[in-house]
């Protein structure tokens, strides 16, 4: 039996390690683990996938007309630094059966270090697929809810070659159109950039094109809603099977704190910053009322999770990663 008081005393006058046995033996791995999440929605099989962290720094300039004491009062509240605020890329996969279908690509490569214009940790959706046991030219649709960077930039590798051979490709005619007119050039410095990237993602999938409109059935079980703002023809997409529904939200709203406590507030990378606010208030009124369950791109990870009341906005009550949903 240890003697309390010898214990004390040994510790005192040694190290606790004789020396040149004191080295770690395991060196640091500094590697993330492959990051997808599997669970269902009825008889469909959805998987989540990462594209990995966007970095986004000071988070102020990203709300050009709140008040940064509010902004900043509001992220230390809830645990999180303002100057170095970070979103998640949450990709969601649905196999209905019939169909497999990504949400979304993330950064991808396709326009080589303008792709990393976030730094190196975005980009990662193919090696995550992959471990999820999901290979590209298995997906036949690509859902995209818009046409900004991170959600259609991994459509096409960096020669401008599909990187999902089969696919067709739905998105809103108002999107298209909008992020592929160089008339659009204009405004804030990440336009021309934007619109160059969407051009070279989407004209490789020209000729399979699916122009979402509101309430249409995209395959079945899937259907698009349109929830313009962010961009003019910016969509989400409820997925449904049996009694079970995850409506993926897109970028219905950035932050689980800021843009849920304050949905009205303007957001610097929404077209239309005033419609945008608009279009979140109804859609987390709605959501709040029918107790939807809901995917959000860049909430933390794996995204899912529902919003409740509370005082004049919601709060985000991410859903525990179950382990009894995986199948
Ligand atoms: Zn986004």
């Amino acid at each position: 039996m240890l003697n309390r008081r010898l214990l004390l005393g040994a510790s005192a006058a040694l190290p606790f390690l004789p020396p040149g046995v004191a080295e770690a033996r395991a060196p640091f791995r500094n590697t993330t683990p492959a990051a997808w999440y599997r669970f269902k929605v009825g008889d469909f099989e959805a998987t989540v996938v990462s594209d990995g962290r966007l970095p986004l720094g000071a988070i102020q300039p990203a709300f050009p007309t709140s008040s940064p004491d509010e902004v900043s009062a509001l992220m230390r509240d809830h645990f999180l630094p303002p100057d170095s605020a970070t979103l998640e890329q949450n990709a969601l996969v649905v196999n209905t059966g019939r169909h497999l279908v990504l949400f979304d690509t993330g950064m991808g490569e396709s326009m080589g270090e303008q792709s990393k214009m976030f730094g190196p940790t975005t980009g990662k959706l193919l090696q995550n697929l992959r471990a999820a046991g999901i290979e590209p030219g298995q997906i036949d649709v690509v859902c995209a809810t818009h046409a900004h960077c991170d959600h259609v930039w991994a459509l096409v590798n960096r020669r401008g070659q599909r990187v999902f051979p089969n696919a067709r490709v739905a998105i809103s005619e108002a999107d298209l159109r909008f992020w592929t007119d160089d008339g659009n050039k204009r405004g804030p410095e990440f336009m021309k950039v934007f619109i160059d990237g969407a051009k070279k993602n989407l004209s490789a999938y020209r000729d399979r094109m699916i122009m979402v409109r509101d309430g249409q059935e995209v395959v079945p079980g899937v259907t698009a809603f349109a929830a313009p703002g962010h961009t003019v023809g910016h969509h989400v997409y409820a997925v449904r099977s049996g009694n079970e529904t995850l409506v993926n939200t897109g970028d219905l709203a950035h932050h689980q704190v800021l843009l849920l406590r304050k949905p009205a507030w303007e957001f610097a990378f929404d077209t239309d910053p005033k419609q945008s606010a608009q279009t979140r208030s109804r859609m987390l009124d709605r959501f709040a009322t029918d107790r939807e369950r809901i995917l959000s791109y860049h909430f933390p990870w794996p995204g899912i999770g529902h919003v409740s009341r509370e005082g004049d906005g919601y709060e985000w009550m991410p859903s525990p990663m179950n382990l009894t949903s995986v199948s």
